[in-house]
């Protein structure tokens, strides 16, 4: 029998560290990156079907939302034959791909980190135009991808091989982990190139293929992701981008009988039809198909009286409006004990007002635009019912600028039930919410249909113990913000309606893109 050892030598995983753009050895590359990038705007990207370049006639294309004018590239938009064309091909390459070596696939991933590490500058550029990300936003959704492939690379090193099982007299058993087939990996837009390098590593380094629909709005940090995979060595038959219709390609993607499971982040909505309709079986599947969902959030952070007030203003803030409020686990609610509510809300505002807003490529600006004109309208429209709902005490409208910019919004005096305080907005808006105690602030805490991220601020330990216990929610952060999960150190992912509570980074996450086969040999 083969043993669980493995040829490939790494060292310990250690989170890849963010960037310093203070420095100039940091800030004039970034700064050279930009200008380069922008001299490519208006690219056309192919597809890849079965490894070949495929062009539609229909296009779409992505926009600079801090310059909507801008067209950063145009890309092919796949019609529902050529999802299915793609999901065939991904089911072929699969006899072959799933047969490399662990070891081999492993080597891809550490070499897509070796790349980007190479390219940061350039990928941070991109992510910065095309998602509207501030300099540091780029850099940690760059920082964050490399951190995936290093840690997933090491987690299949681990999971590679024959695994111990209990020993029984007489027979000789194992077991093993095999991969399931064909993935489809749907990302969102907000972490580019994060999220959807994460879903996809995840499932090429386990022996799968994929079929990658990146997000509409950010096709091309998906796009540019591919071509650093392809170079690094993972097959184009292994891993297929299929631009278009979120809702024509994504559905034929999942419903196709060969698909084997779906790796998801994304809305409430979207999460629950894929659930659906990925659920009934159809003519000529054989399997039942997995679901990993990441899905919205409502996250709050308790401020209680026992706080350090200055700090738990600086958490929400940057919680509240760092990446415009555009994080599944951004901090939407601020439930502060009635006891120092003035004062922190005098405080938060204070802070909030200190914010410049304008385009992202100006590093001065803490943020920048919201992804597309229709997140901004979503967005005015969730400000004109929190008019009605609460007492707007900063922000409540557009910032100046050609871009899709929206002021940093505080809305006081919202009832837990309000629809504000109730409903993912995704955008630049702090709800805060007044509780008469801490009990009373964790039952507000946990009165959403959501449970992704949550934050409690106070020195008293007892209170702390008690939301460990209480705090209903996939990823809890005590006297921090409640944004920054790192790769290793924070398993991410939410309960109820935030998803499957996949863990994302964690040491469970890539035996979600596996099965277990146990063997028994009598001897
Ligand atoms: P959407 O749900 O709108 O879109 C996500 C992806 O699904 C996109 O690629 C989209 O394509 C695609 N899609 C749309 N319709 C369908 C369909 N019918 N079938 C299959 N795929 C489809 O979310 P957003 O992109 O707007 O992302 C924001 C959401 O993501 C927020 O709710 C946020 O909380 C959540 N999120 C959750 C995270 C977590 O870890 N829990 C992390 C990050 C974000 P297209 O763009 O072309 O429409």
């Amino acid at each position: 029998m083969a043993t669980a050892e493995t040829k490939v030598q790494v060292s310990e995983f250690t989170n890849e560290p963010f960037l310093d753009f203070s420095k100039a050895e940091n800030r004039v590359p970034m700064e050279a990156a930009l200008k380069k990038v922008a001299s490519e705007f208006g690219k056309e990207y192919p597809m890849y079907i079965g490894g070949k370049q495929v062009f539609t006639t229909a296009k779409m294309s992505s926009v600079n939302p801090s310059h909507p004018s801008q067209v950063i590239a145009v890309f092919q938009s796949a019609s529902a034959e050529q999802a299915n064309e793609a999901i065939e091909a991904a089911n072929r390459a699969f006899e072959t791909w799933k047969r490399v070596p662990a070891e081999r696939r492993v080597e891809c991933l550490f070499r897509i980190a070796k790349i980007l590490r190479e390219r940061r500058h350039e990928m941070n550029a991109i992510i910065c135009y095309e998602a509207g990300k501030s300099w540091p936003e780029a850099d940690a959704d760059t920082a964050e991808t490399i951190d995936f492939c290093e840690f997933y690379g090491r987690e299949m090193l681990r999971l590679s091989g024959p695994q111990r099982v209990t020993p029984m007299r007489g027979e000789k058993n194992y077991m093993v982990y095999i991969p399931l087939g064909v993935g489809v990996v749907i990302p969102p837009w907000n972490f580019p190139a994060a999220i959807a390098a994460g879903m996809t590593v995840a499932s090429l380094v386990t022996g799968n293929t994929v079929v990658l629909k990146p997000a509409g709005d950010t096709p091309t940090v998906a796009a540019k992701f591919v071509d650093i995979a392809y170079e690094a060595g993972i097959p184009k038959e292994a891993l297929t981008l299929v631009a278009g219709s979120g809702s024509l390609v994504g559905d034929a993607l999942v419903r196709h009988p060969k698909t084997r499971y779906i790796a998801f982040t994304g809305s409430k909505e979207v999460g629950l039809r894929i659930s659906e309709i990925a659920g009934k079986a159809v003519p000529g599947q054989m399997w039942i198909k997995r679901t990993v969902l990441e899905m919205g959030g409502k996250d709050s952070i308790i401020v209680d009286e026992e706080a350090d007030v200055e700090s738990a203003v600086e958490g929400v803030v940057q919680s509240a409006f760092g990446y415009q409020g555009q994080k599944c686990s951004a901090c939407s609610r601020a439930i502060v004990s009635e006891k120092i509510y003035d004062d922190f809300v005098a405080k938060v505002v204070e802070r909030t007002k200190e914010i410049k807003v304008g385009p992202s490529e100006d590093p001065l600006n803490y943020m920048g635009p919201v992804v597309s004109k229709s997140a901004m309208n979503t967005i005015l429209g969730y400000i004109d019912v929190g008019k009605k709902e609460g007492r707007v005490l900063a922000g409540g409208d557009r910032a100046p600028g050609d871009g899709y910019f929206i002021q940093p919004t505080v809305i006081a005096d919202v009832d837990p039930k309000a629809r504000i305080a109730q409903e993912e907005i995704f955008g630049p808006v702090l709800a805060v919410i007044k509780a008469r105690n801490f009990d009373h602030a964790l039952e507000i805490a946990n009165n959403t249909e959501f449970g992704l991220t949550g934050g409690v601020y106070s020195k008293n330990p007892a209170k702390l113990e008690k939301a460990q216990e209480v705090f209903h929610v996939g990823n809890l952060y005590l006297n921090r913000k409640c944004t920054g999960a790192m790769v290793g150190a924070h398993p991410f992912g939410g309960f109820n309606m935030s998803g499957t509570d996949s863990k994302t980074g964690g040491k469970d996450y890539l035996l979600l893109f596996l099965q277990g086969k146990s063997i028994a040999e009598k001897i």
